[in-house]
């Protein structure tokens, strides 16, 4: 079968031909769906600092963001059987490792990843750990069924920011992350929801599509420039940062009021500077946030089921696996908002 694979730590990817997966003990294997691009790929492609544990794992399969069948079911595995629709969390735990056999699999010392330090969804299939799967309705698309592993991701950043009815949110950076946070944000009652990015007009425009107004793009001006108006009434009650980009931690703190909470998700290549003397007068909080426990991965599941319509405006491009590569340099580009790729066309 045809799989996207990093086969060195340098800059690319390729697409091999290997022999498709068996079922180990505890495992299935998924025929996959659709498999979403998200921003770690492009890392993973490009070959950014963070992903050094890679290197000793290639030639590895990559594609975290998958939704399929199941189509095989391994020793030993109950509850699942072939034919179930499913999706499945990225992140495996050893169970063998002291802090996995204390039952705080949380803190577990050889985690690995699907699609990262293990073999992904940038295949026709894949081999998970039956208890990585979450069941999602066999009617849900997976184009929209692959979006669930960012939206837990979005779900977690605005539960971390404990976003509350009539808030002013702002979300800086409007990638699928920060789409998915503006949609938790609407959906826990924020009053405002305001989304910054620059020079990405394409990807704001995804975000008008799903009703939100309040979208800037800062072009050549400052976050303070752009936000005048929405200044003048305040600054914000939490601010979300989904960029990377470490300079916009202290735009983002700037903006946030008496108080307030920033939450951190982006993943970040260098440290960022920040005025902790300000910081500290104005009393406010720097949260990190990032991978979301299973109970957040049932809700946005139904959320998907609840809103598959509003949900599927996040895809903007859809490629067979054998085209993948065009779609990486696409979503490079800032051309494409989420890319969904399609192992079985
Ligand atoms: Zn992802
Ligand atoms: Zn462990």
């Amino acid at each position: 079968m045809l799989a996207l694979q990093k086969i060195e730590p340098a800059f690319g990817l390729v697409l091999r031909d290997v022999p498709p997966p068996v079922p180990g003990p505890g495992e299935v294997v998924i025929e996959v769906g659709a498999t979403g691009v998200c921003g770690t790929d492009l890392h993973i492609y490009e070959w950014t600092p963070g992903y050094e544990a890679m290197a000793s794992r290639m030639p590895v399969t990559i594609g975290h963001e998958l939704a399929g069948t199941v189509a095989a079911v391994g020793p030993g595995v109950t509850g699942l059987a072939e034919g179930i629709s499913v999706t499945a969390r990225p992140s495996v735990v050893c169970g063998r490792c002291p802090a996995c056999v204390a039952g705080n699999s949380d803190a577990c010392a050889a985690r690995t990843g699907i699609g990262i330090t293990r073999n992904g969804g940038f295949a026709r299939y894949v081999a998970v750990p039956a208890e990585n799967c979450v069941s999602v309705p066999s009617n849900l698309d997976p184009e929209v069924a692959a979006l669930t592993e960012p939206m837990t991701v979005s779900a977690e950043a605005v539960d971390t920011g404990e976003v509350r009815a009539g808030d002013r949110v702002l979300v800086l950076g409007p990638g699928s992350i920060g789409q998915g946070i503006a949609l938790f944000a609407r959906e826990a009652g924020a009053a405002e929801v305001v989304v910054v990015g620059r020079d990405d007009q394409f990807r704001l425009d995804r975000l008008r599509a799903m009703g939100f107004p309040d979208v800037i793009d800062l072009g050549e001006r400052t976050l303070p420039e752009a936000l005048a108006s929405y200044l003048a009434r305040g600054r914000f009650d939490v601010v979300i940062e989904a960029t990377g980009v470490p300079a916009v931690v202290q735009q983002g703190l700037d903006v946030l009021r008496k108080r307030g909470v920033l939450v951190v998700c982006g993943i970040h290549p260098r440290p960022a500077s920040v005025d902790l003397t300000r910081l500290v007068r104005e009393h406010q909080q720097i949260r990190g946030s990032y991978r979301a426990p299973l109970s957040t991965w049932l809700r946005v599941v139904d959320f998907l089921t609840r809103h598959t319509e509003l949900a599927r405006q996040m895809i903007t491009h859809r490629v067979a696996l054998g085209d993948a590569l065009a779609g990486f340099e696409l979503a490079r580009q800032k051309a494409a908002s989420k890319l969904i790729v399609f192992p079985q066309a």
